[in-house]
Parts: structure tokens; sequence; C-alpha cells
């Protein structure tokens, strides 16, 4: 690390950059990992920190040890001199010293800035808007994407040029960690190291969260606005799926207790409301959130009620690709969702008053046929693909009840993509009856380029792809259109990275599918 560079970017986080650079040793401030908010209603939101004077602390109790009494402030300016609720709240060691504020009784749809003070020390101040009434003329909404940062293979900087977006709403789409540590010949790669090795247990799942959590940029982001959250694999582990690991010898058994230990360090870190508490290895992320008139946004769990993936081979369960004489495929008991998600989707999707629908998920959703070695046309197991009769149910629950403007977002891919969806992918005269966006990865490595352009001629659906560059997608709403703008940095490998626009794409109401702008 250059530690000019470093200093020089965020004079005001140098107490958290000393901490990332001298883990071992204490902070006077124990608002080390910042401060967040989230799932943003009418009234209110949740709040979180966590206090933590060592966040690195090897038994992951972030070096702290006795019950810390905090206590939070919400204001209506952003000097904080007009508090308008506040109180306190209990931190101890069997979260974590993590704290979930649930903050009702605001007014809706304006910004209020928020901080905590335990220890005679007090956080930073962050910003939050609550969401306008159900029925409120909501004219515009700016929310940005992001999935899939990497703390060993680059910088945040994606997180820096979000934040200065100035977006009402930030939605994360899953791989906000990563649990494995580059080791061996790949250790090399590693711009910057995790704590320690794989997280497969609480401290380590607590360590990296919190690892994570000492990023300035990360901690601007999540001080600019609340935000939705759901995951994908690397909370837990590479390509699980519900109890089982991709690992064949690890036993159901086994695999939820590590899950358990992953789900609790992700709620002790996330800006959820308390009522989403994990009960031992289940944590419920998926839920609905609505903005007045404009928009709904169904966060989806894409992990952990999902069917194993199809045709394992002897030594291989998680994302491989198969062709289609993989007859569990088309098996129509498999489910991406499970079947309480499902219904619970498909009912949204019929009561929906909204302009947009925005689902929220973590991987690509469109077909991709991929050449296998043989030259058939695969399907890759870990994805949509490998739950093509799951798919087919989703998008036939859209045709039938006809929301408004359908647009799915994902991430996991670590490149960009605009996809017609249709219910039929291999009828040609099949309608396109949703679109979709894909954002890139903040830091995680690409898919070869060459190599998925050669794919495009076979996807016709495919609209536009691209991998070779790393950022996040910012979007514009209104009642009549949204404007989608695939933001890219210059090199993931630079402190003070600068943003430039790749591709603007604008899909207009009550016609799916975008059109490139
Ligand atoms: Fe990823
Ligand atoms: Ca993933």
């Amino acid at each position: 690390m250059n530690r000019r560079q470093l200093l020089a970017r965020s004079g005001a986080l140098a107490g958290s950059l000393a901490i990332a650079r001298h883990f071992a040793r204490a902070a006077a401030n124990p608002f080390t990992l910042g401060v967040a908010s989230g799932e943003p209603s009418p009234d209110g939101f949740a709040l979180w920190t966590r206090v933590a004077a060592n966040p690195l602390a090897p038994d992951g109790q972030g070096g702290m040890s006795g019950p810390v009494s905090l206590t939070w402030e919400v204001a209506a300016d952003d000097a904080m001199r007009n508090v308008v609720r506040s109180g306190t709240v209990e931190a101890d060691r069997r979260l974590a010293h993590s704290v979930h504020v649930e903050v009702g009784g605001l007014d809706s749809d304006r910004p209020y800035w928020y901080r905590f003070t335990a220890l005679g020390e007090r956080s930073p101040i962050g910003r939050a808007r609550t969401a306008p009434v159900p029925n409120a003329q909501l004219d515009r909404l700016r929310f940005a994407f992001a999935s899939c940062a990497n703390w060993e293979l680059g910088y945040f900087s994606a997180y820096r040029h979000m934040a200065e977006e100035n977006p009402d709403l930030v939605v994360f789409l899953g791989d906000y960690i990563y649990e494995h540590t580059y080791a061996g010949k790949n250790a090399d790669r590693v711009l910057r190291k995790h704590d320690g090795p794989t997280a497969t247990d609480l401290a380590g799942y607590r360590n990296r969260y919190a690892l994570y959590r000492t990023d300035p940029d990360l901690q601007a982001l999540h001080r600019a606005a609340a935000c939705l959250m759901t995951w994908d694999d690397h909370e837990v582990e590479n390509d699980y799926a519900n109890e089982w690991s991709e690992h064949l010898e690890t036993s159901p058994e086994d695999f939820l207790r590590r899950r358990a230990a992953a789900y609790q360090a992700y709620y002790e870190h996330m800006p959820l409301r308390a009522r989403s508490l994990p009960k031992g290895s289940a944590l419920r992320v998926y839920d609905r959130f609505r903005f007045g008139n404009l928009a709904t946004f169904s966060v989806l769990d894409g992990r952990q009620y999902r069917t194993k993936q199809p045709c394992a081979t002897p030594t291989k369960r998680g994302g491989h690709l198969v062709p289609a004489s993989c007859a569990e495929l088309f098996d129509p008991q498999r489910t991406f969702l499970g079947h309480d998600q499902e219904r619970w989707l498909y009912e949204g999707f019929q009561r929906s008053e909204v302009a947009w629908n925005v689902i929220a998920q973590d991987q690509l959703v469109a077909r991709l046929r991929e050449r296998t070695d043989a030259g058939e046309l695969g399907y890759w197991t870990d994805d949509w693909d490998g739950f093509p009769l799951a798919r087919q149910r989703m998008l036939e629950a859209i045709a039938a009840t006809r929301p408004a403007n359908p647009v799915f977002i994902g991430g996991d891919i670590h490149s960009f993509w605009t996809n017609d969806l249709k219910v039929d992918f291999d009828a040609s005269s099949s309608p396109t009856v949703a679109t979709e966006f894909v954002g890139t990865s903040i830091t995680s490595d690409p898919p070869p380029y060459h190599l998925f352009m050669g794919f495009l001629p076979d996807n016709p659906h495919v609209r536009y792809f691209e991998s070779r560059h790393r950022g996040y997608v910012a979007v514009d709403l209104t009642l009549d259109r949204m404007e989608t703008r695939f933001q890219i940095v210059s090199d993931r490998r630079d402190p003070n990275a600068t943003r430039s626009l790749l591709k603007r794409f604008v899909v207009e109401s009550g016609k799916a599918g975008a059109i490139p702008a």
C-alpha cells in the first residue's frame, strides 16, 4: 500500500485506515466499522453499527468484552442540531456488539441524518431517506446496484463513485464479502490480503465482514444512503445450495452449522431490521419495499431454499456446464427460490400497483447457451440455467399477471448484461415479458471476454455484454422511463481510480426490453 495515497484520499478516515494497517492496535473511537441504514419505509428505516475497538481481534469479538450502551439520534438536518428521534440500545458479545435499531415515527419521503454515541465517542454521521407513502406521487428515484467485491483483488473505488452519485437507495446483490482467500499459485494476484484463511466459523465470518467494513469507500457508501440487500454464495461458500456444500464429502448437517455461523455474521453486519434475527441456520432476507406509486423492489433470496445443482459429477456439485441430456435439469420439482418464496413473489406481481416492478436478485436470469467441449449448447448448473422450469414458472407468472414494467437486476457473473427475458427462450416468436440488467463486479475477476462474445450468436435475447471493466450500475427512474447507466472505474488496483460511463440504456414504460441510449 502507498501510505500517502491512502491518507490523501480520505483524511477523515485515517483512524480506520490505521486500524486496517495495524490490526492489533486498539482505537480510541470504537466506531471503526462505520454506520449503515437500510430497509426504508414511509416512517423510518433500520440503523446499524457495531462497536469494535480492535475490529480483527482473533476471537471475532472486535476487542470488546462487557456490554456497551449506545445512544442513537436521528436529526432533520445534516449538522444534527434538530434531533427528532433518539434512544438507547445495548450491545453485547452475543451479537458481537452490533446493534439494529428500527426507527419509526418519521415523516415520509425526506432525508434524515443519524449517528451513534458510545464510550464517550461519536460515530460518523450517516444519511437515509424515508420512502414515500404507498400512494404518493413520486416523480423520480435514483438507485445504484452492486455485486461481487473481492477485497483481495482491488480497492473499492466503485463504491466511492456510487456514493458520489448521491443515490436515494443502494442495492447490494451478493458477494458482498468473499469467504475464501487466494493462496498457492494465486497468492501473487493479491493486492491486499484478507484478515485470515477461508472463513468457516463464526469468528472467521465476523472478521471477514469487519475487514470489509474498515474500507473507507464502503463506509462512505453506507453513510450516503439506505440500502436493500440480498446475498449470493460467497457470503457463505462458493456455489452452495440450500443445505448442500459444493464439496460432496461435506454432510448437510456439517454444512448447516457453517451456514448458521455465516448467516449470523451477515445479520450482525447488515442494516437489517431486528425482526430479521436469524433462527439457527435460517435467516429470511427476501422482502418487498415500495416507493410511492413509482416502484416496488422485490428482493429475492436465490440461495437458501434452492434445489441442489443438477447432474453432479463424482467430483463436482457446484457450477459446471451440462448438456440438455441431463434429465434432472427438467424436473418440474426443482426450485430456485423455494416454493414459499415463489408463491410470495407471484402474489406480489398480482397485487402490484406501481409503475415499475424491480426484482432484485443474485444471478443472471436469461438463458445463456454456452458451448460445451463437445460443441453442445450447455446449461450452467449454478445459475438460473440450472433451474429452467423454475425460471419458466416465474416468467409465466409475469406474463399471466402482467405487473407493470418488470425489470430484473442481478450480479454474480462479474460482467454487464442487458437482456430480453422470455417465457420460452427456445421459441423465436416468444415475446419479451421483462427486461434484465446485470451489473459487473466491484473488483472480482471477469469471465473471459472473447469466449463469451463467441456465445452471443447463440443468444439473440442478449442485447449487450461486456466483461472487461469493473464498476456498478446507476438507475434513474421516472413514471415514463428507466435510464440505466453502466459505470466503470479506470483500474481496480488504483485506490484513486476515476469513473467513466460505459453504456446507457433506456426502458420506455409499457415496452419490455432496453434500448441503447
Ligand atoms: Fe462474485
Ligand atoms: Ca456468486
